[in-house]
């Protein structure tokens, strides 16, 4: 199933089952507990990030190529840090360059956002899929002059501005991506391929990060896990690409779909 979150004509938060002709169905219920798709067909008026998380833990370095690309040794352990739910946005609506907080280095980062459905704690890499929901697309915009220079080596400076994790465009429910290590995975920029890969790269598959995670700490039901982002990221370019006004950023991923987002000044 593939779950949407949007307005509705009369501008009510609603959640769908989108329908392969493109109808939707309304959800009545809650999609992190007891809910059930009805007949009841909807009109989307906007469409929203398809859920509002409790929490952000994103890895970094996760990919081999990505490791690679930024001369950083293979971590012995995955590298955690946060988003706050500041950042998330919806798809379509725009990533802003920050101009107060000014920065002049806005990346772009492409990455399978796994969303937890049920509450969980010390979980065995075996079973860690049967908390999982299902999956969507994120891009983990980094703001690199903050994230690297002037962050005081933390990166959660550099990645926790407004809007700087659009996520969507729907929610694929587990049972339709029985493998989440074989999804193709791409960035392009201005229509320009950038990053493309298959989620087989990462070092840390997505049952080793639920295990990981869940093993020091609680994982509440709508627990979006950002697992890192493959090479091609515009700070290792030669030259640097840095998002600008005026592009338009797409996330793609295989079996899930595309988020795109344009880029405006704040
Ligand atoms: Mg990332």
């Amino acid at each position: 199933m593939r779950i949407v979150r949007f307005l509705d004509g009369e501008g009510v938060l609603r959640h769908g089952a989108q329908q392969a002709d493109g109808t939707v169905r309304l959800i009545e219920g809650d999609i992190l507990g007891a809910y059930q798709v009805t007949d009841k067909t909807a009109s989307i008026r906007k469409l929203l990030a398809p859920i509002a998380p409790s929490s952000i833990p994103c890895i970094g370095l996760n990919y081999r190529r990505h490791a690679e690309e930024t001369s950083a040794k293979f971590p012995e352990f995955p590298i955690l840090f946060f988003k706050g739910v500041n950042t998330v946005q919806n798809p379509g609506d725009p990533i802003l360059l920050p101009v107060h907080l000014r920065s002049t280095q806005v990346d772009y980062e492409c990455e399978l956002a796994v969303v937890i459905g049920r509450k969980c704690k010390n979980v065995p890499r075996a079973k860690a899929l049967e908390y999982v929901l299902g999956y969507t697309c994120a891009n983990d915009v980094s703001a690199r002059d903050w994230q690297k220079e002037w962050g005081g080596s933390q990166w959660c400076r550099g990645k926790n501005f407004d809007t700087f994790a659009p996520l969507g465009p729907c929610i694929v429910t587990r049972d339709e991506i029985p493998d989440p290590g074989k999804l193709g995975i791409r960035t392009r920029l201005n229509g320009q391929v950038m990053q493309e890969s298959v989620t087989g790269d990462m070092i840390f598959d997505v049952p080793a990060l639920i295990e990981f995670l869940s093993g020091s700490n609680t994982l509440l039901p709508g627990t979006v896990i950002l697992t890192g982002t493959p090479s091609g990221v515009g700070m290792a370019r030669q030259p640097p690409v840095w998002l600008k006004p005026g592009d338009t950023v797409e996330i793609e991923i295989d079996g899930i779909g595309t988020l795109s987002n344009p880029v405006k000044l704040e």
